[in-house]
């Protein structure tokens, strides 16, 4: 048996994958079982956020597994201590809480939202009603799906966790009015400041306005879930400096830790102390392989004129698409790219991309790309001739 017939055998068969097996990576480019070179715009879906292997990840991972892998929480590291530090410095939270997944740092922001409310209104108020966004996606496990705004999550696994009202993404009036319906009921707001999964949708300025000028009226608590969007992705540390606001909550993943598990939940001042001894917990958070490769990250994001690149980068690519007839529309921010097409189906052209060994994601009827942010103009170039040629 080759390799997918021994993974699918023992393996559950919850993702569509394809017949490709990786075997190896550097930089931009991951090599098959098979020996072919893949140009990589995917980056495990922006979790390899300085690429394949990058050196001083690679040594700042391999340091610590020899050092110290794990301790839990029983104990500190200073590895944790300076990750945290780094962080909250770099984004302005007061603290944090670790995990090892987006799901998991959604999952954090919504039991601290509910928290803030019966701590200070009490378990009578039932002030725990969390609006969400239509069409947004926050996680795979039972609070986090019934959080995601999409139907299509929304099967099987009835009874879904209730306290969760939708509102349609930039519809101000629709915002206003389940605020209202729910008046004195609702704990948080909680929104991607771009869709992703939703297929790269950037939320518009008035309506971020809107949920911050309305939850402030109301102490009710804003949770960005920054997720996909966070960690240099849209070419600033976090996507909320684009709209020029800094949610009481916001979460990040994938790209954090450079392809290692995390996830946190950064809390300012207001409710960085809601969770208190004995609430929450997580054996595996605060991991600190985990913590080294996130400091090495941080290092790389948040090096002067780091980010500027970024913008660079995606304007560079923007320009290219712009070149495509085939491409419809362009939308996202940085090196978080979403491409409608005109007339090919997005599916088919992903695969048509693989089949040309170039690896790119999709998101609903869009092609995505979520490149590593330390992808170089030559590989760029690479990456854009194949696609141009498969959109022919
Ligand atoms: C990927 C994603 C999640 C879920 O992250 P996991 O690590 O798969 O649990 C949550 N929110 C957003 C915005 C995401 O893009």
């Amino acid at each position: 048996m080759n390799t997918i017939e021994r993974f699918n055998k023992n393996v559950m068969g919850t993702y569509g994958r394809f017949d490709l097996v990786l075997e190896h990576g550097e930089k931009c480019t991951a090599v098959s079982e098979d020996d072919k070179k893949y140009i990589d715009f995917g980056s495990g879906i922006g979790t390899n956020s300085l690429g394949f292997c990058d050196t001083e990840w690679v040594d700042a991972v391999c340091t610590q597994a020899k050092n110290i892998q794990h301790t839990s929480n029983y104990y500190y590291t200073k590895v944790q201590a300076d990750f945290a530090n780094k962080l909250c410095g770099l984004t302005g939270y007061s603290k944090m809480f670790f995990g090892n997944s987006g799901a998991e740092a959604n999952e954090c922001a919504i039991k601290l939202a509910r928290k803030y409310s019966f701590d200070k209104y009490g378990a009578d108020a039932e002030r725990n009603i969390i609006i969400t966004l239509q069409n947004s996606f926050h996680g795979r496990t039972m609070a986090t799906l019934s959080a995601t705004g999409q139907d299509v999550f929304h099967n099987y696994f009835f009874p879904f966790l209730p306290g969760f009202v939708n509102v349609e993404a930039n519809n101000i009036e629709d915002l206003k009015n389940k605020l209202h319906e729910y008046e004195g009921k609702i704990c948080a707001v909680m929104f991607e400041f771009i869709q992703g999964e939703g297929g790269v949708i950037p939320l518009e300025q008035s309506f971020v306005d809107a949920i911050f000028d309305e939850c402030q009226k109301r102490d009710i608590l804003t949770i960005g879930d920054e997720v996909q969007t966070g960690v240099g992705r849209t070419g600033k540390l976090l996507a909320s400096e684009h709209y020029g606001k800094k949610p009481d909550i916001t979460t990040l993943a994938k790209g954090l830790a450079g392809g290692v598990p995390i996830g946190v939940c950064l809390a300012n001042e207001r409710c960085c102390d809601v969770l208190t001894k004995g609430t929450h917990g997580s054996t595996f958070g605060g991991n600190p392989i985990s913590c080294a490769g996130g400091n090495a990250v941080l290092n790389k994001v948040s090096a002067p004129g780091f980010l500027d690149e970024v913008l660079k980068k995606g304007d560079y690519i923007r320009e290219k698409l712009s070149e495509i007839p085939e491409v419809q529309d362009v939308d996202g921010l940085g090196l978080m790219i979403g491409v409608r097409l005109k007339t090919k189906k997005a599916a088919d052209m992903c695969k048509a991309c693989l089949d040309n060994n170039l690896l790119v994601l999709t998101a609903k009827d869009k092609l995505r790309f979520l490149p590593p942010l330390t992808i170089r103009y030559d590989e760029i170039d690479k990456g854009m001739e194949i696609l141009k040629n498969v959109l022919k």
